[in-house]
């Protein structure tokens, strides 16, 4: 049986490192804290964004982006005609019905409104 000790080192364990991801931060003493940790300089998105491609060589892929949803990271799908009528107003979803997504961790759905276009044209812009 584990010491109360190492039941505490393992509950501290920081959830990015479950999954194998990267921890992306801009404070030092966190940088130096956990493995697995990228310290970012840049105080823009924009230039955090391009230390992200020449530090790690991430090169992002169009046909990817906003395919995830924004609060819990899920692969967003196709959405379920009842979830649809449930969350997105009427008019959303007769401009939008082929092009809804739907995050079924927790029930978001998300669909290339104005708010999307504009993160496009703020990426196109920086290069991406
Ligand atoms: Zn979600």
């Amino acid at each position: 049986m584990p010491s109360a000790d190492a039941s505490l080192i393992r509950t501290r364990r920081p959830p990015h490192l479950k999954d194998g991801r990267i921890l992306l931060t801009r404070h030092r003493k966190s940088a130096q804290r956990f493995e697995r940790v990228l310290l970012l300089n840049g105080n823009h998105v924009e230039n955090q964004l391009a230390e992200l491609r020449s530090k790690l060589g991430i090169d992002p892929v169009r046909s990817q982006w906003f395919s995830r949803c924004l609060v819990c990271n899920t692969l967003l799908t196709e959405a379920p005609a009842e979830k649809i009528r449930e969350n997105v107003p009427e008019h959303v979803y007769h401009e939008n019905i082929l092009k809804i997504r739907f995050c079924r961790s927790c029930g978001r759905c998300y669909w290339p409104g104005t708010h999307r276009n504009r993160m496009e044209e703020q990426l196109r812009q920086w290069g991406f």
